[in-house]
């Protein structure tokens, strides 16, 4: 996909801090973290959003759960807790339209969602 940053960062055009890597599913740190931990986890295959998730994505979703699990254990978060976020569209805050999971820990986070 042309113009998407996280294409770039998964094809290695842009310069990123990757914490996990494998045939279908790349983490890396947020460049503005708002947590000790915050990671993004994202398909290598561009996917604008959850929106636009289709039938045959269904694995790779599931797989980055797996991989969350994973990387939680690596980063020293699994028993302490964290949080997996998706935003989605305008009123959810997505920025970047390539379909990422947010894994927030390290602290105690706020409760409040809205
Ligand atoms: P969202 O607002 O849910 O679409 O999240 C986009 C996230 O991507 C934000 O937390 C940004 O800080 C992060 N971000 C944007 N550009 C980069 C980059 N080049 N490397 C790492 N994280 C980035
Ligand atoms: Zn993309």
């Amino acid at each position: 996909m042309e113009n998407c940053i996280f294409c770039k960062i998964v094809n290695g055009e842009i310069p990123s801090d990757r914490v996990y890597e494998d045939e279908y599913v790349i983490s890396i740190k947020d460049i503005k973290p708002e947590a000790p931990i915050h990671v993004l986890i994202m398909p290598k295959k561009h996917i604008n959003s959850i929106n636009d998730v289709k039938e045959e994505d269904l694995q790779i979703i599931s797989h980055i759960f797996k991989v969350a699990q994973k990387i939680a254990k690596q980063l020293g978060v699994a028993e302490s807790g964290y949080r997996i976020i998706t935003n989605c569209g305008k009123d959810g805050g997505q920025t970047v339209e390539h379909l990422h999971f947010h894994l927030l820990g390290g602290k105690s986070l706020p409760i409040s969602i809205g």
